[in-house]
């Protein structure tokens, strides 16, 4: 438990950690954690992504370790090149087990919410947040944080929620409790929502949370080949189809995109996590600073977006997508056929003409 008025938010150092959160917070849910005997639940975003599990589970692990009962609550399946992230702590699929899951919530004293900023992230689950009796932490990385949580620890600056809950686990004066286990989990996180190290890392508190990660013993190449050494044939064949076939390059807007339809998904036996990465291919292409993946669901077009320098994605996603994410990654929904939400994609492009061409 921390010791001292002000050590919450300081590593030993005294060097402060998490700038948006107050020492009064993180007070607040360390006495609440210290008083509370009830089970605890963790939620992540609907199809989570290497950060949402890796940043849960490791959340999970410590919380575990530190006496806790504790299990995650997933909204719906997650990818297969996460499956390895099991053992310790149980991680529940609400759309599959909605009786066991919400036999188990109406138990829990305490929920953290992580990696996502607004109810509405955890389709399915939403009702069961909304009716939750104990309280609502939420552990978060991006912008702009909605209003659902009985206390938000919410750091745009952090590449991923697994930094940020490393940070957190230091700051409640709780990372005696960080194992093998819970490292790699968190380091999972930071590996994925940087897309190797190769974006948002420049900060370099990313290094510091990463050589502590290290002390673990945790086996870095081993765990990239678990995720991304781990894929099907299918996935690759899908993917040579999307570079060969489906991919549009518009030069005049800076822009690239690639669509799929539910028939071409089925032809090659898509699995959830098959088309992670794909949406980022574009952006290897010299001179393009904007790229789109659209995926067509049941009734609607879920849509990725990623960016380079300063077109905001997020802007154009909450814009027009219904959706949100950082500056330059993004997504969203939209109620049209993949047609009429190609069409509508490419009709937009020219009103954003001059923000394309002057990214960089
Ligand atoms: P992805 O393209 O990998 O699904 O999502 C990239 C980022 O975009 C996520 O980390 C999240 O911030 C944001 N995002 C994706 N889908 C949605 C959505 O439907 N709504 C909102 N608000 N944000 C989304
Ligand atoms: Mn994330």
């Amino acid at each position: 438990m921390p010791v001292g008025q002000n050590s919450y938010l300081c590593n030993s150092k005294n060097e402060r950690l998490l700038k948006n959160t107050d020492n009064e917070i993180i007070g607040a849910i360390s006495d609440l954690l210290t008083q509370n005997t009830a089970p605890v639940v963790i939620v992540p975003h609907s199809n989570p992504d290497g950060d949402a599990i890796g940043s849960a589970y490791g959340l999970a692990v410590v919380l575990k370790n530190a006496g806790h009962d504790v299990k995650i609550i997933s909204p719906n399946d997650y990818p297969g090149f996460l499956s390895w992230l099991n053992g310790d702590v149980e991680i529940l699929n609400y759309q599959k087990m909605k009786k066991t899951s919400d036999y188990y919530l109406r138990k829990c004293g305490i929920m953290f919410c992580v990696d996502f900023n607004d109810i509405n992230r955890t389709d399915e689950m939403v009702d069961a947040i909304e009716s939750f009796e104990g309280k609502i932490i939420m552990v978060d990385h991006h912008p702009y944080p909605t209003d659902f949580c009985h206390f938000t620890v919410s750091e745009p600056e952090y590449s991923s929620s697994a930094e940020l809950v490393y940070d957190f686990v230091v700051s409640l004066g709780l990372d005696q409790y960080l194992s093998h286990e819970a490292a790699e989990a968190l380091y999972t996180g930071i590996m994925t929502d940087t897309g190797s190290f190769s974006h948002n890392t420049s900060r370099p508190n990313l290094y510091k949370v990463l050589s502590a990660l290290m002390t673990y013993g945790i086996d870095t190449e081993s765990i990239h080949g678990r995720v991304y050494h781990n894929f099907s044939v299918d996935r690759l064949r899908l993917m040579g189809y999307c570079l060969h076939e489906k991919m549009v390059v518009l030069p005049e807007y800076k822009t690239g995109f690639i669509s799929l339809s539910r028939e071409e998904l089925k032809k090659y036996n898509f699995v959830p996590g098959d088309t992670e990465g794909f949406v980022n291919i574009p952006l290897s292409i010299n001179q393009i600073v904007f790229s789109a993946l659209f995926i067509e669901k049941d009734g609607y077009v879920k849509a990725s977006f990623r960016s380079k320098g300063n077109f905001p994605a997020n802007a154009f996603s909450s814009a027009h997508f219904n959706g949100g994410g950082h500056l330059n990654a993004a997504g969203g929904e939209i109620k049209l056929t993949l047609q009429e939400t190609l069409d509508r994609f490419t009709q937009l492009l020219p009103e954003y003409h001059h923000l394309l061409n002057n990214a960089d």
